[in-house]
């Protein structure tokens, strides 16, 4: 199976607690905040792990996206870039 797919799986079988534990994992590795497109709005919301959590409630105007270099790109399997403008990868992938 693709990884992003036994992934995904793998998240679906979790409790709760352990997809919030795994997002909490994800926004540890997350490599957002060094992004220029990433904003005061989007650091002061604290948001981060957009592939997982989807769009950010902020006005992003996009200037780079750093997550094809970021660690969780590699761990999940990820396809996509900028997540914070347009949504998560299962967003993206169209499972949602
Ligand atoms: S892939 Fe992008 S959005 Fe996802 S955790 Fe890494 S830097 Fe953040
Ligand atoms: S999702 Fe991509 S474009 Fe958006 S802040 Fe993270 S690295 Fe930058």
């Amino acid at each position: 199976m693709e990884k992003f797919m036994e992934m995904a799986k793998k998240m679906e079988e979790m409790s709760p607690e352990e997809r919030k534990e795994m997002v909490m994992k994800i926004r540890g590795m997350c490599t957002c905040a060094q992004c220029a497109s990433y904003n005061e709005c989007t650091k002061e919301k604290n948001e981060l792990a957009f592939c997982a959590t989807g769009k950010s409630e902020c006005l992003v105007q996009m200037k780079e996206c750093i997550c094809p270099e970021c660690p969780v790109t590699s761990m999940m399997g990820l396809i996509n870039t900028s997540y914070c403008m347009q949504g998560s990868e299962k967003e993206l992938r169209g499972f949602l």
